[in-house]
């Protein structure tokens, strides 16, 4: 008797040389669902948790081709975006997944926990108009949420950029979470909102999913844990894709998500 094949995710995000966060946080949640996991690799870079050393993007026609190879024998029903670097990248990874029409969750990684910035400026304008109209789920934390809100409030395009580096530049300190945020978000293509609370300060960390549906925001709280875990933003768009895979509606996937990653940092807490 043949067994049923497992469900398959697609990874697309950047390695970690300290294994804390990208690709690496992402596989372990991954397995600790029971998943299989497709890889596509958009970036290595060289970090400790303290500093970003050097980001070294992969050819955007080589991302294109590992997310091609990955979807070929139809088996991957969801796709996890994470780390994606620069706008070429933002902009192939966006053709290769024109003709699949799974779920999609993107987690919009800006800068890792150190400061060192993972997407550059040109990369964040090119997702706004590129990735947002394509995302089933977006995880953004309220740092990521005001920055992607200001740029729909203020277009920008990939060209109006004189150089697509990397560079220095400020991120906003966390607000408080942002319903009118999100919802310029939703207006941009978004198909929902999860509005992670962790940058928040308060004895909860709140995380809202917010949906273009109409239906009204739900709230996951949890109370706020001492533990400083890096890779939990990736786990935990991992562990919802990984959910959106195995069949689960999307607020139960959120919830069990957050559920996933509470349980690692409570271990963390010890
Ligand atoms: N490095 C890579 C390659 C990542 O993909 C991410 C997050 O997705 C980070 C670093 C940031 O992780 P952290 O916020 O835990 O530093």
């Amino acid at each position: 008797m043949n067994r049923p094949l497992r469900p398959a995710i697609l990874l697309v995000g950047g390695t970690d040389s300290s294994g804390g966060a990208g690709l690496a946080a992402d596989i372990r949640a991954a397995a600790a669902h029971g998943v299989e996991t497709r890889l596509a690799v958009t970036a290595v870079t060289a970090q400790t948790n303290g500093r970003v050393g050097t980001v070294a993007p992969m050819p955007p026609a080589l991302v294109a081709e590992q997310i091609a190879c990955a979807l070929e024998d139809g088996r991957v029903s969801t796709v996890k975006l994470g780390m994606l670097a620069d706008a070429a990248i933002v902009a192939a990874v966006a053709e290769a997944l024109a003709g699949f029409d799974g779920a999609v969750v993107l987690d919009p990684v800006i800068a890792a926990s150190s400061g060192g910035l993972l997407l550059s400026e040109a990369g964040i304008a090119e997702l706004v108009g590129r990735l947002l109209p394509r995302t089933t789920l977006l995880t953004p934390n309220l740092p990521e949420l005001s920055l992607l809100a200001s740029r729909m409030d203020e277009p920008r395009h990939a060209g109006d950029a004189a150089t697509d580096d990397i560079a220095a530049r400020d991120l906003p300190a966390g607000a408080s979470p942002s319903a009118s945020a999100a919802r310029t978000l939703l207006e941009a293509g978004a198909g929902a909102v999860l509005v992670k609370g962790g940058h928040d300060t308060g004895g909860e960390a709140t995380d809202v999913l917010y949906r273009k549906d109409g239906a009204p925001p739900r709230r996951y709280g949890t109370p706020r844990l001492d533990a400083s875990l890096r890779g939990t933003g990736c786990m935990l768009a991992t562990a919802i894709a990984c959910r959106l895979a195995a069949g689960d509606a999307l607020e139960e996937a959120c919830g069990a998500g957050k559920d996933h990653v509470r349980g690692l940092l409570a271990a963390e807490d010890g």
